[in-house]
């Protein structure tokens, strides 16, 4: 028996092993063995297993890890999708189909000892004083942990050991699963009776689950039609995880289980408790688990293998969930999916989202991807009929839609003398919701508390020594700091140019850092708190502001994205948008869908009681499209005007992005090699018809990290065709030492 193998280290083919006769029931495609390589071990994938090899002196597989395959057939043919898809070898996908405490040797279940007692013999051997006390205890409990044996009886496991010698008890090893939710105590839940809209959107969905997979289903490559996949645009709060969890209890009465995606920074304990307290309590439970990046590594593999064993049939957790072993699968959610965060930054560089429509299809599975906000992709595809469309117009509670006011911060400013930050009008909000005993939340996208430090007397700007950004300010620490690579100083007193050295140091640009010592100040009475990733240093402050809040210790909140999204406060009222443009000029061309969506989202914190919500955004460009559209909650009337600019200059979705970096420390070989490789594509302008190369250019991030960047994007509609002609291209691409180049098949961003 030969085992073809992909090895962790990247060298891109396969190599054969021969499989010792004991190991031979357990090795099958995908079972992640160690083998020897060189004068190394090495771990890798089984990916396909033969009975004899074109190579003659084959080394032996050393170990099988985990048992049993992990790789699961269906998941190997995800990987071996992705590498083609997104250009990158398949041990690099098969890296990222496993969580890192899967894939490694060290993690195992955790043991336990149990001791139990054997039934009494005729007569009770002779035992000592102290393991006669020992023996009653045991005798008393039948069975029970070791630990709590030696702490009951104040003895040592030697004792105990004595008396299995004697047989009269056995000890067993026996394993526990780390449950990182054992010590919540969440109450079971029960369907809410849904609306006409909510019932139409389950009706849809339940009648494609019904109908099971698709009789093609399986067939790698073959691809559906789609049929199953709906796109379920909701306003925030109309109630679209009811829906879910109503379709995923039929998809487990249909004796299929439901992978859940949730952004990162979505996947918050009351977001998992709502999955839970449906599923997971009470009589009939159903196991959930949950793959989050704050589990300890024994946790993941214990949730993890919980799926394997097909113990778990609902999984929530974030992108890398979409490579869950769920089997049979019934149903996949994608929660947010316009998230930019379900696209990987790192090789390999897939969409969750894209991966959920793809397994879908697959696997015969419902895909329900649900927004307030949908991607301009995904609508773009329900409105050609790839994807069917669900629509959830109204809230779910009755309450009604947040007032949505635009303040000028032109006029603001010529009204107040300097920049302000708080405009007149937001400023009274926030004073009426402190009398009247509610909370504002106000947003700002920016941490930190000035965005520069300039000096007007020579022009000086502290600039990041390794990036091409200048560094933000933060008082509380005094420091100047990168927020690109990290990179962090004093900050000075006084100017660091030595022919200068002036003193009327001036810190421009606005951080939330400084949002808070306004609101300090002209709030005195009001209890201020700030969450952003630099009030977040332990795990546990997270939560802690979050019930302060809850509980009305807090009265403003001040925070960056991370309070934009899923939080439900029913006593929030306020919600003020500080500096909307900030998102709306970056140079990309979906700054203003970003900005759009950041805004719809942020005002759905708003007025989720019985009290109306307000949202004040204060900007500059008050005229902009962008927020015009979001300001009358028109979601349509958006995705309308910005179709026409992208099919103007054939950006998604009506072509998709290949985009090339190379980086380098020498600018000047980095652009070399740029200009060389966009030559090496030309011959492709021939074969892709509708193919259009734009570059190379420095990238709008020029250097990052000590790095150069330059960039070439293509365009195209048949990213198939252009992907492979592109791992074609790179394989054999030589590059110097010192250059290295990257492709990201639809990048979310084009930093
Ligand atoms: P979304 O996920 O669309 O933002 P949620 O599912 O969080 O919305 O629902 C918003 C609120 O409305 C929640 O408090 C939820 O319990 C409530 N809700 C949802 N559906 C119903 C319903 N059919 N009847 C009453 N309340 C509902
Ligand atoms: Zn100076
Ligand atoms: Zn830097």
């Amino acid at each position: 028996m030969i085992a073809r193998v992909t090895l962790e280290i990247a060298l891109r083919r396969e190599f054969d092993y021969l499989v010792p006769e004991e190991l031979r029931d357990l090795v099958d495609v995908g079972t992640r063995v160690k083998v020897p390589f060189g004068h190394r071990q090495v771990l890798g994938v089984v990916t396909e297993v033969a009975d004899d090899s074109p190579h003659t002196n084959l080394k032996t597989v050393i170990r099988v890890i985990g048992g049993r395959s992990l790789v699961t057939p269906k998941i190997l043919e995800l990987a071996r999708w992705i590498a083609d898809y997104y250009c990158c070898p398949l041990e690099i996908a098969l890296k990222s189909v496993l969580p890192e405490s899967v894939r490694r040797e060290k993690e195992s279940w955790k043991k336990r000892l149990h001791v139990r007692a054997l039934t009494p013999a005729e007569e009770v051997p002779k035992l000592t004083k102290k393991q006669e006390y020992v023996w009653n205890i045991i005798e008393e409990w039948r069975e029970l942990p070791m630990a709590e044996l030696v702490r009951l009886g104040e003895t040592t496991p030697d004792t105990i050991r004595r008396l299995e010698d004697k047989g009269m008890v056995v000890i067993s090893e026996q394993t526990i699963d780390r449950d990182p939710y054992a010590n919540e105590q969440i109450l079971p839940t029960q369907p809410l009776a849904l609306n006409a809209e909510q019932a139409g959107a389950l009706a849809a969905v339940l009648a494609a689950l019904g109908e099971g997979p698709s009789a093609d289903a399986g067939a790698a490559g073959s691809g559906g039609r789609g049929a199953h996949t709906f796109l379920l645009h909701g306003v925030t709060g109309s109630g679209k995880t009811e829906v879910y969890l109503q379709a995923i209890a039929r998809c487990l009465e249909l004796g299929r289980g439901a992978i859940v995606l949730v952004p990162e920074i979505s996947l918050t304990p009351q977001t998992v408790e709502r999955f839970k307290a449906r599923f997971s309590s009470g009589p009939g439970r159903t196991l959930v688990a949950v793959l989050h990046s704050h589990l300890s590594a024994g946790e993941k593999h214990d949730e993890w293998h919980k799926i394997r064993q097909g113990r778990a049939r609902i999984v929530i957790g974030a992108r890398s969930a979409i490579f869950a072993p769920v089997d049979p699968l019934g149903l996949i959610i994608v929660d947010e999916e316009h998230e930019h965060s379900y696209k990987q930054e790192e090789a390999p560089r897939y969409h969750a989202r894209d991966l959920a429509v793809l397994r879908g299809q697959r696997e015969g599975a419902v895909v329900v991807l649900g927004s307030a906000t949908p991607s301009m992709e995904s609508y773009h595809n329900a409105v050609a009929g790839k994807y069917r469309l669900l629509e959830l117009p109204h809230r779910a509670d009755d309450a009604r839609m947040p007032v949505v006011r635009v303040v000028d911060m032109r006029q603001e400013t010529r009204r107040q003398k300097g920049s302000p930050i708080f405009s007149v009008q937001l400023r009274e909000a926030i004073l009426q919701r402190l009398e009247r005993k509610e909370q504002t939340i106000l947003f700002l996208n920016r941490r930190g508390y000035a965005t520069s430090m300039q000096c007007p007397a020579c022009g000086f700007v502290a600039e990041c020594p390794n990036c091409s950004v200048a560094l933000t300010f933060h008082r509380r620490e005094q420091k100047l700091k990168c927020h690109i690579c990290g990179y962090d100083s004093p900050a000075p007193a006084k100017c660091p140019e030595v022919k200068c050295g002036s003193r009327e140091i001036r810190f421009a640009g606005l951080g939330t850092e400084k949002v808070e010592d306004a609101l300090k100040q002209g709030f005195p009475q009001a209890n201020v708190s700030r969450m952003d990733s630099d009030t977040l240093k332990r795990k546990e402050d997270y939560r802690r502001i979050l019930t302060e809040f809850r509980v009305g210790k807090i009265d403003i909140l001040i925070g960056t994205q991370m309070i934009a999204k899923g939080l439900h406060f029913p006593n929030v009222t306020l919600v003020g948008i500080i500096y909307a443009d900030l998102s709306l000029h970056l140079p990309d061309f979906r700054a203003g869908e970003r900005t759009f969506q950041l805004l719809t989202q942020v005002a759905g914190r708003s007025g989720r009681g019985d009290i109306e919500g307000e949202v004040f955004v204060q900007s500059f460009t008050p005229f902009h499209p962008a927020i015009q559209y979001a300001r009358r909650h028109d979601f349509v009337g958006f995705y309308e005007q910005e179709l026409e600019f992208r099919q103007q200059l054939k950006y998604p979705p009506v072509s998709r992005i290949a985009m090339i970096t190379l980086k380098g420390r020498n600018e000047e070989k980095v652009a070399f090699l740029a200009e060389h490789l966009r030559k090496e594509m030309e011959p492709m302008l021939k074969e892709l018809e509708d193919l259009v190369i734009a570059g190379p250019a420095p990238a709008p991030l020029a250097r990052a990290e000590t790095f150069y960047r330059h960039q070439l994007m293509l365009r195209t509609r048949h990213m198939g065709s252009l992907s492979r002609r592109l791992s074609g291209l790179l394989q054999h691409l030589k590059l110097p030492d010192g250059v290295t180049a990257t492709v990201d098949i639809d990048p979310v961003s084009l930093f």
